[in-house]
C-alpha cells in the first residue's frame, strides 16, 4: 500500500546563501552608470564627427584567434585568458581579452574592405585573469577605434588626434602621449639578435619571465614592470637605430602632423605594447595620477594582423582606452559629470485617476520632460504627505499634483521643490506644450 500523497506542499525554509559577483568583476550601479552613459554619449558624438562607425562583435571568440593574433608569448595569451571548452561541441573558446582581433576577424569574415578602407569603433567589456586592484579588473571595459585599409602616416595621426580630442571633450587633463616606432618585421629581426646578445650578457639580473622570453620574444622583455631590470632594459639596443629609411620616414611624417597640431609627445624607445601584432607606430596615453595603472589608452599600427587572421593583407591602426581608468581619472581630477536630471515627480492622490494621469505623463515625456510617476510601495498609493516626501527625496525640480479638483478642471498643480519650494501654480493640461519645457529649468 502506498502512502497517500499530500496535496499540501510544505513551505520550504529559505536558506539560500547570498551570491556575490565574481572577484574582479564589478557591477556598475545607477549612480555610477550615469557617468558611463555620459562618456559613451560623448564618444559616439566625437566618432561621428570623425566619420567612424560602430561595430559590435561577440564576447566569445575561438581561442585560436587570440593565440594567433596576439602572439603566444604575451602576458594575455600566456596567463590572462578565460578559455574554456564548449561542453556541447568541444570547441575551444575564449572570452575576449581585447577587441582588435575580433574586429579584424569580423572585417575579414564579412569582406568589409572590399569597397575600401573602414573607420570603426567599439565599446564593451573585456576579460583578463589578472590580480584585481584599482584600475585593474578581470572584467573591464574598453572603447576602441580601429582603422583598416589605410597605409599612410596621416591615418596614424588621425587616430591619435581623435583620442586627443576625446580627452578635451570630456575635460580630462594630465595625460601625456608617448610614442615609438617598432619598425617592420625584418628590421626587428636584426634588432632581436642584438637584443638577445645584450640580455645574454646580463643573464644574472633577468627574472623568470625574461629568461623564458629571451629566445622566444626578447622584445617583450622591454615591457617589464620589474624595477630590478630597469638598468638592463635602459641600456638595451634601441630598435629605432635599426629602422630603415622608409620606417623612419613614416614616423617622421606622423611626428610632423602631430607637431603642426600642437600635440605634445615624448619618444619612448622602450614602448613595445603588450601584443605581438604591432608594427611601425605605437603609442600610449599615460597619467601619473592613477598609481601603477597609469596607461589610460594604448594603440598602434598592426599591418600584419589581417593576414594572420586569414584575410588579404591590408594595413591597419587603432587604439583602445580603459573606461574604468578614464572615469577614475576624471573623478580624481574633480570633473563634474553632467547627468540627466529628473524634472518632475507626479503626485497622484486618488488611485482612480491613475489611468488618465499616465496618459498625461506620457504626453509630457513626449514633450521632453523627465517625469517619475509615484507608485505605491505597499497597499494603495499612500497619503499626499507621504507622496510629497517621496517627491522631495527624488531630486526632481518640480512636483506635479494631479488631484481630483485639478483633473476635473483639466489642470495640474506645479510646485517647485527647490529652495524651500515656491508658490504653486496651475497649468492647463490642454495646453501642455506651452509650459512643459519650463519644467526642464533646474533653477
Ligand atoms: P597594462 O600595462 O596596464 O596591463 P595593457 O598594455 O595590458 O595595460 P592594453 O591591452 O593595451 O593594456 O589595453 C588598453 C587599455 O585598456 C589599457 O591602457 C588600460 O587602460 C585598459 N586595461 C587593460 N587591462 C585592464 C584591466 N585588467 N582592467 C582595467 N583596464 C584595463
Ligand atoms: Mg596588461
Amino acid at each position: 500500500m502506498s502512502e497517500p500523497i499530500s496535496t499540501e506542499s510544505k513551505p520550504k525554509q529559505a536558506s539560500f546563501k547570498k551570491l556575490n559577483a565574481v572577484k574582479g568583476m564589478n557591477d556598475v550601479l545607477p549612480g555610477e552608470s550615469a557617468k558611463w552613459e555620459w562618456l559613451e554619449g560623448v564618444v559616439r558624438q566625437l566618432m561621428a564627427r570623425y566619420a567612424y562607425r560602430n561595430i559590435r562583435t561577440p564576447i566569445v571568440e575561438p581561442t585560436a584567434l587570440f593565440v594567433r593574433g596576439l602572439g603566444e608569448v604575451t602576458d594575455i595569451v600566456e596567463k590572462e585568458m578565460y578559455s574554456f571548452v564548449d561542453r556541447l561541441n568541444g570547441e575551444a573558446l575564449t572570452l575576449r581579452p581585447e577587441s582588435t582581433a575580433g574586429v579584424v576577424r569580423a572585417v575579414v569574415e564579412h569582406n568589409l574592405l572590399y569597397e575600401g578602407g573602414k573607420r570603426l569603433y567599439y565599446m564593451g567589456q573585456m576579460f583578463r585573469h589578472e590580480r584585481p586592484q584599482r584600475g585593474r579588473y578581470r572584467q573591464f571595459h574598453q572603447i576602441g577605434a580601429e582603422v583598416l585599409g589605410f597605409q599612410g602616416p596621416e591615418i596614424d595621426a588621425e587616430v591619435i588626434l581623435l583620442a586627443n580630442d576625446l580627452w578635451q571633450a570630456i575635460g580630462l587633463k594630465n595625460v601625456r602621449l608617448e610614442l615609438n616606432s617598432l619598425g617592420q618585421p625584418h628590421e626587428r629581426l636584426a634588432h632581436r639578435a642584438a637584443l638577445i646578445a645584450h640580455f645574454e650578457k646580463h643573464q644574472r639580473v633577468l627574472d623568470e619571465d625574461a629568461k623564458r622570453r629571451l629566445y622566444t620574444n626578447p622584445l617583450r622583455i622591454l615591457d617589464t614592470k620589474n624595477p630590478g631590470m630597469t638598468d638592463v632594459v635602459e641600456t638595451a639596443p634601441k630598435l629605432m637605430d635599426f629602422l630603415t629609411e622608409a620606417s623612419l620616414a613614416h614616423f617622421n611624417a606622423l611626428r610632423q602632423i602631430l607637431d603642426a597640431n600642437g600635440v605634445h609627445y615624448s619618444l619612448n624607445p622602450r614602448l613595445v605594447r603588450g601584443m605581438d601584432y604591432y608594427n611601425l607606430t605605437v603609442f600610449e596615453f599615460i597619467t601619473d595620477q592613477l598609481g601603477s595603472q597609469g596607461t589610460v589608452c594604448g594603440g598602434g599600427r598592426y599591418d600584419y594582423l589581417i593576414e594572420q587572421v586569414g584575410g588579404k593583407p591590408a594595413p591597419a591602426v587603432g587604439w583602445a582606452l580603459g573606461v574604468e581608468r578614464v572615469l577614475a581619472l576624471l573623478e580624481e581630477q574633480g570633473v563634474t559629470f553632467p547627468l540627466d536630471a529628473l524634472h518632475a515627480y507626479a503626485i497622484v492622490p486618488d488611485a482612480q485617476s491613475v489611468p488618465v494621469v499616465l496618459k498625461h505623463l506620457r504626453q509630457l515625456r513626449s514633450l521632453g520632460v523627465n517625469v517619475q510617476m509615484h507608485a505605491g510601495a505597499g497597499e494603495g498609493l499612500g497619503s499626499m504627505k507621504s507622496q510629497f516626501k517621496k517627491a522631495d527625496s527624488s531630486n526632481a525640480s518640480f512636483a506635479l499634483i494631479f488631484g481630483a479638483d485639478e483633473l476635473a478642471n483639466n489642470t495640474v498643480s506645479v510646485k517647485s521643490l527647490r529652495d524651500g519650494g515656491g508658490a504653486q501654480r496651475t497649468e492647463s493640461l490642454e495646453h501642455m506644450a506651452d509650459w512643459a519645457l519650463s519644467l526642464q529649468s533646474t533653477s
